[in-house]
C-alpha cells in the first residue's frame, strides 16, 4: 500500500466517521425536536360546540396535529337542548347531545385529541402561540377560537330549572314547538321585537314584556310589533318567577314602578336580553367589537396572524348550530392554508 493509498483510506475512514457522527447528530436532533415538539400542535381549537368540532374535523382530516380544549361545556350550547330539528341531514330531528357526540366522534376519527379543560390564559404575541389551562401550557402554530356566546339570563332559580322545558333564548330554534300556544318574550331591544314578531307565526298570543317605560329598539321594529294583533305589550314589568313543575305554565311579574305582583299564563318564555360572547381571556390579544364579539379581519383570521375565530363568539346575528359549524369549516380551511403559506 503506498502513501497515497493510505491517505485515501484514512480520508475515507475519517469521512465515514464524520458521516456516522453527523448522522447521529441528525438522529439526535430529530429525536430531540420530536420530544420538544410533542406538545406543539398545528392547530389548537378552544371550544367544543359545532364550530370547534367542525374546525377540528377539517384540520385533522388534512393530517394536521389538532388539540381541542373542550372547556366547561363539552359539546356547547346544543347539549342543553332536546330535539334539534333544523340541522341538515336529520330529517326526523336529532337530540342535541347526540348530535354533538357524533361531531366529536367524527373529529376523533381523524386524530383530533380532546382535553376537557378550561383555557384560562392565552399568549398570542409570539410563535408558537401559547394556550394555558391553569398550570398546563399548550403550544400551537395556529389557534381557532370557538368559545361561543352565552344568552343573558334573568338569574332566577326557576328559569334555570325550566331551561329547555319552555324557557328558551332562541325563537328561531324553538318557536316551532309553540304552535297555537301562548308565549312571553322578555326584552326591549331590536332582537326582542324580532323574536316577538317571529313567534306570532306559531303562537296564538305573544306577550312582550319590558321592565322599562320605553323600548330601546328602533322605531320601525316597534311599529311592527305595535301593529301585530297577536302581540300584547306589558311595560314596566319584570318576571320574578317562572311558574310550573316540569314545564312552563306561567310567569309571576312585578311592576317595576308600583312593585305590585301579578301572574300571567304562558307555555313558554323567550329571553331576548342579549348574548355575551365568551371573549374575556382574549381581550388584550385580538380585536373585539363594542359588545365583546371577536372581529374576523381576513376571512376568519382575527387581528392576530394565525389566530382564527368561528361560531357564535364572532356572530351576533345568526347564532345557529349550522352557521357555527359552517364557520368552523371556514376557520379549519383558513388555518390549513395559512400553515401551508408559512412553508417557504
Ligand atoms: C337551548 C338552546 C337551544 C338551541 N337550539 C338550536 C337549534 O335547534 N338549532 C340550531 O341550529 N341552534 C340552536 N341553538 C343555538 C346553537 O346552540 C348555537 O348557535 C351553537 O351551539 C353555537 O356553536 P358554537 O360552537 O359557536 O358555540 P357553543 O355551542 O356555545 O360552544 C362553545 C364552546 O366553547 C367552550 N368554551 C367556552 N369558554 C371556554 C374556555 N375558556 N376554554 C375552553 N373552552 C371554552 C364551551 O365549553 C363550549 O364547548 C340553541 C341554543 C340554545 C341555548
Amino acid at each position: 500500500m503506498n502513501v497515497n493509498e493510505t491517505r485515501k483510506r484514512t480520508n475515507v475512514c475519517s469521512l465515514s466517521g464524520f458521516r456516522i457522527s453527523g448522522l447521529f447528530a441528525i438522529i439526535n436532533q430529530v429525536l430531540f425536536n420530536r420530544n420538544k415538539m410533542s406538545d406543539l400542535y398545528d392547530v389548537i381549537v378552544i371550544g367544543s360546540g359545532p364550530a370547534g368540532h367542525t374546525a377540528a374535523i377539517y384540520a385533522s382530516r388534512a393530517d394536521l396535529k389538532v388539540l381541542v380544549l373542550e372547556g366547561w361545556q363539552p359539546g356547547g350550547q346544543l347539549t342543553t337542548t332536546t330535539e334539534v330539528e333544523n340541522f341538515p341531514g336529520f330529517k326526523d330531528g336529532i337530540m342535541g347531545p347526540q348530535l354533538m357526540a357524533e361531531m366529536k366522534a367524527q373529529a376523533e376519527r381523524f386524530g383530533s385529541e380532546y382535553i376537557t379543560k378550561d383555557v384560562t390564559k392565552v399568549d398570542f404575541s409570539g410563535s408558537p402561540k401559547k394556550v394555558y389551562a391553569g398550570e398546563d401550557e399548550y403550544q400551537g402554530k395556529t389557534v381557532i377560537i370557538a368559545t361561543g356566546a352565552k344568552p343573558r339570563r334573568l338569574g332566577l332559580e326557576s328559569e334555570d330549572r325550566l331551561w329547555a322545558k319552555g324557557v328558551s333564548a332562541c325563537a328561531t330554534c324553538d318557536g316551532f314547538f309553540f304552535r297555537d300556544k301562548t308565549v312571553a318574550v322578555i326584552g326591549g331591544g331590536d332582537s326582542a321585537m324580532e323574536e316577538a314578531n317571529f313567534l306570532t307565526k306559531f303562537a296564538s298570543k305573544v306577550y312582550l314584556i319590558h321592565r322599562r317605560e320605553d323600548f330601546r329598539a328602533s322605531e320601525i321594529m316597534i311599529d311592527r310589533v305595535e301593529a301585530n294583533e297577536k302581540i300584547e305589550i306589558l311595560l314596566n314589568k319584570a318576571p320574578i318567577e317562572v311558574l310550573g313543575e316540569n314545564n312552563v305554565t306561567g310567569l309571576k311579574l312585578k311592576d317595576t314602578k308600583t312593585e305590585e305582583e301579578s301572574e300571567i299564563a304562558v307555555d313558554g318564555m323567550f329571553l331576548a336580553i342579549g348574548h355575551v360572547p365568551v371573549t374575556d381571556i382574549f381581550k388584550d390579544q385580538i380585536e373585539l367589537d363594542g359588545h365583546g364579539f371577536a372581529v374576523p379581519k381576513e376571512h376568519t383570521m382575527t387581528s392576530k396572524e394565525g389566530v382564527f375565530v368561528a361560531g357564535d363568539v364572532a356572530d351576533s346575528r345568526y347564532r345557529q348550530g349550522i352557521t357555527a359549524a359552517g364557520m368552523g369549516c371556514m376557520a379549519g380551511i383558513d388555518a390549513i392554508r395559512w400553515l401551508d403559506d408559512q412553508v417557504v
